[in-house]
């Protein structure tokens, strides 16, 4: 018998997301930075957690890992050049896993940590999936830890080229502060005004505004948009260095972002 897949953000500290994906039965959850509250979820819910998947080493990610591997005993799959809890399965670009019977393609997207991986699977109940850790944010991007403006900028490409209505699952409700941003730099973008009205209402009900498509990321996110002119304009007038590459455009973007109030 069919049973749908249901998608879940546990809210998680002060604005981080774990992700749950789950038949009816068997549950995995993404980025787990602390166990209590994805615990008691999957409690209430009846589900067992068969599968734990980390994108990236910071503690707002795998804090809770090792709690929820004892108390479920969960396999753990994470990436394989960074310091994780162990034992873990580690995988890296190119490779694949299976998890609710569902294949995941696992990406190397670094850039906010160096070994940063994502997992890509092309059809749950008919529309891909891609959880990107701290990579790709609804209107924003992770910022660079560990990686180059060019390295950063070939994981987002990568991510860009995905199917458009791939939902995105981001680890963080950083939506707001990061339209706020976008709308700096292309206050004339119809799609992002449109975008930010929906998502003011959203939060002031207090719901999630992810997950997020990779089509409408196209449409309002300003780190995937370096090639188009209004926002390399907007980088030249932040920063007058700002060449024409896409890179340097890029590193202006995430540059400004930094210091924007
Ligand atoms: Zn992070
Ligand atoms: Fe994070």
């Amino acid at each position: 018998t069919f049973s749908p897949m249901t998608l879940f953000p546990v809210p998680a500290f002060s604005d981080n997301y774990i992700w749950v994906l789950h038949d009816g039965q068997r549950a995995l959850a993404v980025d787990p930075g602390e166990a209590t509250g994805v615990s008691s979820w999957l409690t209430q819910h009846g589900l067992s957690l068969d599968t734990i998947l980390i994108t990236h080493h910071h503690a707002d990610h795998t804090g809770g890992v090792d709690a929820l591997r004892e108390a479920t005993g969960a396999r753990v799959i994470g990436p394989a050049f960074e310091r994780m809890p162990e034992p873990l399965q580690r995988v890296s670009g190119g490779g694949h896993i299976e998890a609710l019977g569902l294949r995941f393609e696992v990406l190397d997207v670094p850039g906010h940590t160096a070994g940063h991986i994502a997992f890509f699977t092309p059809d749950v109940d008919g529309q891909p999936l891609l959880f990107c850790g701290d990579t790709l944010f609804s209107a924003g991007c992770g910022r660079l830890f560990e990686g180059t403006p060019a390295q950063m900028l070939d994981s987002l490409t990568q991510l860009a080229s995905l199917p458009h209505n791939t939902r995105v699952c981001c680890t963080h409700e950083y939506t707001l502060a990061n339209l706020r941003f976008a709308l700096a730099v292309e206050p004339g973008n119809a799609a992002l005004v449109d975008h930010a009205g929906h998502c003011q209402q959203l939060r002031e009900r207090n719901l999630p505004t992810l997950p997020s498509s990779i089509g409408l990321e196209k449409q309002i996110n300003p780190f995937l948009r370096c090639r188009e002119p209004a926002v390399a304009q907007a980088a030249r007038g932040h920063d007058p260095a700002t060449t024409s590459e896409t890179v340097s455009v890029f590193a202006t973007l995430r540059e400004w972002k930094n210091v924007f109030k």
